[in-house]
């Protein structure tokens, strides 16, 4: 174990660790947003800041913020952290690892008397992962005024809209406007892998160059229904052989474009919705959801023309038709900022650590983040590349060496000449 790095291992672990106590206890570890449970979160994590002398506040958004000002008002805000909300059956590092970490790089720069010119912001976002309200990223929506007013009136299935909920978080929907900031000079986010590249290459931090942008796309695939027993095989046109010919060549392209210089790709088929679902009737229609997430704007159109263009001609030939293609939603990806993983890249190196670029193939508030202000995250290892699960783990040590980087790169940043 490392003993000369920048933050205090101990200390940062034992409060990953107090809030992984704060869980549903019938489905460890579960702290969704908008629940009881998650206010409790909240208010270990609003003590913790006022204990490292941050000031706190919840911004209408409903991010919990701690601030700590600088020496040189008007340079803007150096803001860092991540969120507190979890998955059901969550881990106890996605998110919060991120959070706890920002507050020990804040606890950090106090006890070695340093001053920063610009002011750090300490942030939780609010309910970044997927919830019964039916939209994520809340809080760092708000901050980059992109939680619109039909956003704000969905509803959970017990009737309470986002704005109802988003009050109750200590939030104002009235006054939503007002989150959006437009002062924020960098956003740094600390984030658990949730893959196993790092693992596998024994690698100790990962720099972020790029958040994938996420196509999702629905297919119909018609066929016939008939009886199971009496239509002869060469008379079917089976709607699920079709659709498993779509799976297979649908892996096949992702494979041969990941395996290009076209930056990250991976392509999923995780939904078959078959009717009428019988083991006595020759399947009539079949519902697929592609899952594709890119780097590079390019390689995305390549994947959508390919979908477009070959997949109706590789499910006719399984004598069934795809008879609609059509796109569920498509976000955009998130470039990190080139000077700050460069600012990474060294940070690490100065402390003696590894580190390598890498793409996030899942989404983050920082991506949303960097619609407003340069944006760059710091991956640390996990266990397996296991994630939303119980099973999710991280060493004390590896998520210390994130926050060690993440010390040193808000002082780098702090100290670097201000862009014309
Ligand atoms: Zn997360």
């Amino acid at each position: 174990m490392r003993t000369n790095l920048p933050v205090n291992t101990q200390r940062l672990w034992d409060d990953v660790m107090a809030l992984a106590e704060i869980t549903d206890p019938a489905a460890p570890y579960t702290r969704r947003a908008f629940t009881a449970r998650f206010l409790e979160g909240r208010a270990f994590l609003a003590k913790r800041f006022a204990a490292a002398g941050l000031a706190v506040r919840i911004d209408p958004a409903g991010n919990l913020i701690g601030r700590r000002p600088g020496r040189a008002p008007g340079k803007g805000v150096i803001m860092i952290g991540s969120h507190s909300d979890t998955v059901p059956g969550g881990g106890r590092f996605d998110g919060v690892a991120g959070v706890v970490a920002a507050l020990e790089v804040a606890r950090a720069l106090d006890e070695q008397g340093l001053a920063l010119d610009h002011d750090l912001e300490v942030v939780d976002c609010l309910a970044e992962e997927a919830n019964v309200y039916g939209v994520s990223c809340v809080g760092s929506r708000g901050l980059t005024g992109r939680l619109t007013p039909e956003m704000l009136a969905y509803t959970e299935p017990g009737g309470e809209t986002v704005a109802q909920a988003l009050s109750r978080m200590g939030g104002d929907p009235v006054r939503i406007a007002e989150a959006r900031r437009d002062d924020i000079a960098a956003f740094l986010e600390l984030h658990i892998e949730q893959g196993r590249v790092l693992e596998s290459a024994a690698i100790d931090v990962g720099v972020v160059r790029s958040i994938v942008g996420i196509l999702r796309i629905e297919l119909l695939v018609e066929g016939r229904a008939d009886h199971a027993g009496t239509t002869p095989m060469p008379l079917r046109s089976d709607a699920l052989v079709g659709a498993a010919e779509a799976i297979l060549a649908v892996r096949k392209q992702a494979e041969a474009l990941a395996g290009e210089d076209a930056g990250y790709f991976a392509a999923t088929i995780g939904v078959i919705e078959v009717a009428p679902n019988a083991a006595n009737v020759v399947p009539a229609t079949a519902r697929l959801v592609i899952d594709a997430r890119a780097e590079r704007r390019e390689t995305m159109q390549r994947f959508a023309s390919w979908t477009e263009g070959e997949l109706p001609r590789i499910v006719a030939q399984a004598r069934s038709r795809l008879t609609q293609i059509s796109i569920l939603s498509d976000s955009s990806l998130a470039a990190a900022d080139p000077r700050l993983c460069a600012i990474i890249t060294e940070a690490a190196s100065s402390l003696g650590l590894s580190s390598r670029e890498m793409a996030s193939g899942a989404g983050h508030d920082a991506a949303m983040l960097s619609r407003i202000a340069p944006m760059a995250m710091i991956f640390t290892p996990c266990r397996e590349g296991r994630s939303h699960c119980a099973e999710e783990w991280a060493e004390p040590e590896q998520i210390s060496a994130g926050a060690a980087v993440m010390f040193e790169s808000v002082l780098r940043i702090d100290r670097a000449p201000t862009e014309a």
